[in-house]
């Protein structure tokens, strides 16, 4: 940890203060503007007699309304994050958020609406040249409705949604916050609760680890009936309803929402699969590193000697801003103002949130940056990353609002792709052969828990929803035998899960959550090492088209916009392409550890 003094973000250009009275106006009138939008178009849009004209200026509206929507929902979540013990601040929060489900309750009936345009009509407005820039929103709009029902069916969902799936996924949240993992340490039993446990897993002390890893095993036991419960009747309440909206798959929807083949997701899925023998080759290095002969499912977070001294954050500034410089100088000037107009929160507080975020706020408001900084070269990278969000966002903003997002798949691209930028450079700095192989190896990490790891959880996935169609509802035992077998793939035989470690599916809340969200992170990693290794071998020619992939914001499908870079991700061979520089970070910790005499031999 450094003393210095760490920057916290200026909110003013947003609102003066928590109690602005211009927080609550802005709140009402935006109401306000809800319900007169509801009344002048509900109705007219699914219409035969539907202008260009007049669905032109329908979404404008609806972009000025949800604009005005995001900035004190924007300033309440902001304020909020760096101070959660402030009573004033997380009233404001609910009473933005209770304000915004209110707006959107008048706004349901308008992507609806689009949906339902009649076809005949939609194909003579739709090449009206004013709509082009919205042309993407709306082709995207109605494919999704071709999965609504109808309106008082819709209504009627929406209205028991917290008391069906989302009920059941926040008691296992609950259930999962609420458990206690009892574990003797030094003569002690200490309670622990599920992240305090997790944390274990990273000590230096290999039975610290294990101890830990069995508290986990048995903390899980006790609430395995209620967890298997709820993921039973989720897995059955998506069977259902992907039944009445006709999704063929149970991951269809899923591709539909993230604008992607489900081909292209195979692919991925498939040539992950074909490179586990990489995850196998490097745990059999740090099981030499480690010195130890039977690597076990406790020891993959197992720490590194040689670990960093603490960088301070003006030296955390001038790395980012460094490697950032040259890629392009124009990269380092748009990172450079979020230090220069206070944008960054970076300080530590008792109560501020953990994690680190970047906040879009509108396309003509500057993005925030937030994160909890203690001079780790982990919090290095995590600074490039947030920054890599924002210059993403800086750069979109030439986009309406409701393309100024990309798809879940492309969003970190510019984030993962700037910690590529810096983690290059702050390797090529460190002198310390010790220090080199620790970072090489967090990274090497980092990325087998984002690409493998995830489609690993994706195959688990797939197998579990299609076992629940099949078999009707399933014990703890096959989940857990599902998970197992997966998981294990990954490993080879260079590391043994072991029979405790079946029941770990338990506590991973993506696939409650969000079904087959996870193998996004695999997507966005592997298409960033695969367009690292273009700007590797093609240079300063292939920052003008980054530049121009960031700047499209979500305005295309990412099949378009990567084939507009020239990419082909249809083809294994772009995919394999990623895979291979995930090698070639293996080969290179296996050379250091060999050159540095690091293999302890026992
Ligand atoms: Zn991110």
């Amino acid at each position: 940890m450094t003393s210095e003094t760490l920057p916290c973000w200026d909110l003013s250009d947003l609102y003066a203060a928590v109690d602005d009275p211009k927080i609550l106006a802005d709140v009402e009138a935006s109401q306000q503007r809800a319900i007169d939008f509801e009344t002048q178009y509900k109705g007219t849009i699914a219409a035969d007699s539907l202008t260009a004209t007049h669905l032109l200026q329908a979404l404008q509206a609806y972009e000025a309304l949800l604009a005005a929507d995001y900035l004190p929902q924007s300033y309440a979540q902001l304020h909020y994050s760096t101070d959660t013990a402030d009573a004033a601040r997380g009233a404001l929060l609910q009473r933005t958020r209770e304000f915004s489900s209110a707006v959107s309750t008048h706004l349901v009936f308008f992507d609806l609406e689009i949906g339902q345009i009649p076809l005949a009509v939609y194909e003579r407005i739709a090449d009206a040249a004013m709509l082009s820039p919205y042309r993407h929103y709306l082709d995207r709009e109605r494919l999704m409705a071709a999965h609504s029902l109808s309106e008082p069916e819709e209504r009627i969902l929406v209205e028991t949604a917290n008391s069906r799936g989302r009920a059941f996924a926040r008691l296992a949240t609950e259930v999962n916050t609420r458990a206690r993992f009892p574990i003797s340490l030094d003569g002690q039993v200490l309670e622990k609760s599920q992240s305090e446990i997790l944390v274990l897993l990273y000590d230096a002390d290999r039975d610290v680890r294990r101890k830990a890893a069995a508290a986990i095993s048995a903390g899980l036991q006790v609430n395995s009936h209620v967890c298997t419960y709820i993921y039973n009747t989720l897995l059955h309440e998506k069977d259902v309803l992907d039944r009445l909206r006709h999704y063929a798959q149970p991951e269809t929807s899923r591709h539909l929402a993230n604008e992607l083949d489900g081909a292209i997701v195979d692919t991925v899925s498939d040539v992950c699969a074909a490179n586990f023998a990489t995850v196998a080759r490097y745990y059999r290095l740090k099981g030499k590193i480690l010195g130890i002969d039977d690597l076990m499912h406790y020891d993959r977070y197992a720490p590194m000697r040689g670990q960093a001294s603490a960088i301070p954050f003006a030296e955390a500034r001038r790395l980012v801003l460094d490697a950032f410089g040259d890629f392009h100088p124009e990269l380092a000037q748009m990172a450079d103002r979020f230090f220069t107009n206070n944008w960054i929160d970076a300080a530590l507080g008792a109560a501020k949130q953990g994690g680190a975020y970047c906040a879009a706020v509108t396309p003509d408001h500057h993005p925030y940056v937030f994160m909890n900084y203690t001079g780790k070269p982990r919090d290095v990278m995590t600074l490039a990353h947030e920054l890599g969000h924002g210059v993403h966002d800086v750069l979109a903003a030439n986009n309406h609002l409701l393309d100024y997002h990309p798809v879940l798949p492309m969003a970190e691209t510019a984030s993962t792709f700037a910690e590529m930028l810096v983690f290059d450079r702050l390797l090529g700095e460190l002198t310390d052969p010790g220090e080199k192989l620790a970072l090489l190896c967090s990274k090497v990490e980092d990325t087998f828990a984002t690409v493998f790891r995830q489609i690993s959880m994706y195959r688990f996935e797939q197998q579990a929803h299609r076992a629940r169609r099949d078999e009707g509802e399933l014990s703890t035992e096959r989940f857990s035998a599902l998970w197992q077998q997966n998981m294990q793939a990954m490993f080879g035989d260079s590391l043994r899960l072991g029979e405790e470690h079946a029941d770990w599916w338990l506590y991973i809340p993506h696939i409650v959550d969000v079904p087959f969200y996870v193998y996004a992170y695999a997507f966005g990693e592997l298409l960033v090492l695969a367009l690292y290794a273009r700007y590797q071998q093609e240079g300063q020619g292939f920052v003008e088209r980054y530049f121009r992939l960031l700047s499209a914001g979500g305005s295309r499908t990412p099949a378009d916009l990567l084939g507009e870079l020239g990419l082909d991700i249809t083809d294994r061979a772009f995919w394999q392409g990623g895979c291979d520089l995930i090698a070639a970070r293996v080969s290179a910790a296996e050379s250091l550890a060999a050159g540095t005499g690091a293999i302890t031999s026992r």
